[in-house]
């Protein structure tokens, strides 16, 4: 893999955006949002729809973060399955929180087209393969469960009609939502980055905020190297990436390393063979494998490689562990270059959900533990209508966010956590 590109392939095959970067950070705003990704940009947008006066504070650049780092998919289903939520949280709520995913992609495409951003999303459907006959009859059950419970409708495929959605003898059968989406989300990110600036977004990169002081009710003042400034309300939407300015949210997070390999493009029979149908496919597993087809023909594969920090030499051995995983699910791809490997930090949470909400008088999102490319962008919309003051937008309100046990900082515990999964995929 010696000309693997390590940029995110989303980032590098997306028009440039135009250099933000900060010279001067002053004065007052009605509302700062801290990082540039998904969450901040859907937010600043909706709020400058608004008539708020709305100041982005990014450390890196525009979807630097896990926004631009992502597989591209919109998927339907909340992280930790409909049935655990059913037996977690009882019906009703598991329902409103399945649904809001549904909700949520309803927002991509709204925003897509309402903004006319050119970022190829499609409702592709989304494929959930079952690595061993257990998790099939979990899939089964979910099936049944989503149709008989809240009457949504999904659909079975038995081991033997497997061929039909992927070119792979490797899943034991298949659960397929017809409401998944794919996008290219390089081009959504930086498409939602320009159409918030239309709107008088001041969107600052390499400014990031090393310290918040708070001056009463939700007013602060945010430090950034370049100047200081005085927010009115300050919406927190930094992910995996939270850091020290934001030490009560970070100790809630478990940024964990995900990592991405990109191949070069393939010839049409070829895509045709591995991924007839185009869906976005994610396997059953604790440590799962996620793959697609780009828009120019690639196949995209991720996974939890490494229960590591991203880093360049954490990357490189995902990079290997990944094309292994690849070729043991599509042995024909032999051969193939890889173009592009990457990592980035899936932010989650202790219960793997959603938290959003309000805290020493800043509001935050986080938690969508990879599920964020939909949630993140809705969450962005619906945070924009708590600060204008309807705090019912926000579905997750009164969630309990537990703290990670532990938790002070650089998280020391992932290769534990790590071998933890690991023991529970070999298991079960
Ligand atoms: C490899 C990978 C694959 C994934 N695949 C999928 C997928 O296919 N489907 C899906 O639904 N989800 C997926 N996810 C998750 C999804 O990408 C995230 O949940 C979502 O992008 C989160 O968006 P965000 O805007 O909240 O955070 P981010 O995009 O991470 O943005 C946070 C930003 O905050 C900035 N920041 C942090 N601290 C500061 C500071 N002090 N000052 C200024 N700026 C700061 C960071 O630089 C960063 O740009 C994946 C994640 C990864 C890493």
């Amino acid at each position: 893999m010696s000309t693997v590109k390590t940029v995110p392939y989303w980032l590098d095959t997306a028009p440039a955006g135009p250099d933000r970067s900060a010279v001067e950070i002053g004065g007052r705003t009605d509302v700062a949002v801290v990082g540039a990704g998904l969450t901040g940009l859907s937010a600043a947008l909706h709020l400058a729809r608004k008539g708020a006066q709305v100041t982005v504070l990014e450390q890196e650049t525009v979807g630097w973060g896990a926004s631009g780092r992502n597989g591209g998919m919109c998927t339907t289903g909340l992280a930790i399955g409909f049935l655990t939520a059913v037996e977690r949280y009882g019906i009703p709520t598991a329902k409103a929180a399945y649904l809001a995913y549904n909700e949520a992609i309803d927002t991509v495409e709204k925003l897509v087209d309402e903004e006319s951003i050119d970022c190829d999303f499609s409702r592709t459907g989304k494929l959930n393969l079952a690595c061993k006959p257990a998790h099939y009859e979990r899939l089964a059950r979910t099936h049944e469960g989503l149709a008989d419970l809240i009457g949504y409708k999904t659909q079975l495929i038995p081991k033997r009609d497997i061929r039909s959605e992927i070119g792979s003898d490797h899943y034991h059968g298949a659960m397929v939502d017809p409401q998944g989406a794919g996008l290219h989300v390089g081009k959504f990110v930086r498409g939602l980055a320009e159409a918030a600036a239309n709107l008088g977004v001041r969107i600052h990169e390499k400014a990031p905020v090393t310290k918040a002081r708070r001056i009463g009710g939700t007013t602060h003042d945010l430090t950034t190297p370049v100047g200081t400034l005085r927010a009115d309300n300050v919406l927190v939407a930094t992910s995996g990436y939270t850091g020290s300015p934001f030490r009560w949210l970070r100790n809630r997070i478990v940024p964990v390393g995900s990592f991405i390999i990109v191949t070069e493009p393939l010839r049409q029979e070829v895509v045709d063979e591995l991924m007839p149908t185009r869906r976005m496919a994610s396997d059953s597993k604790n440590i799962l494998y996620y793959f697609r087809i780009t828009p120019d023909n690639r196949l995209l594969f991720g996974g939890r490689a490494r229960f590591a920090m991203s880093n360049p030499q954490s990357d490189a051995k995902s990079g290997q562990i990944l094309r292994k995983g690849m070729l043991s699910v599509f042995p024909q791809l032999d051969g193939v270059r890889i173009d592009y490997l990457w990592g980035g930090l899936v932010d989650i949470s202790l219960d793997q959900m959603v938290h959003s909400g309000e805290r020493d008088g800043l509001h935050y999102s986080v938690g969508y533990s990879g599920h964020g490319v939909q949630m993140a962008t809705h969450m962005g919309k619906q945070m924009a209508e708590v600060i204008a003051g309807r705090p019912e937008a926000n579905i997750w309100r009164g969630m309990k966010f537990p703290r990670v046990p532990g938790h002070f900082g650089p998280p020391w515990f992932l290769p534990f956590a790590g071998a933890y999964y690991r023991a529970l995929d070999f298991i079960k």
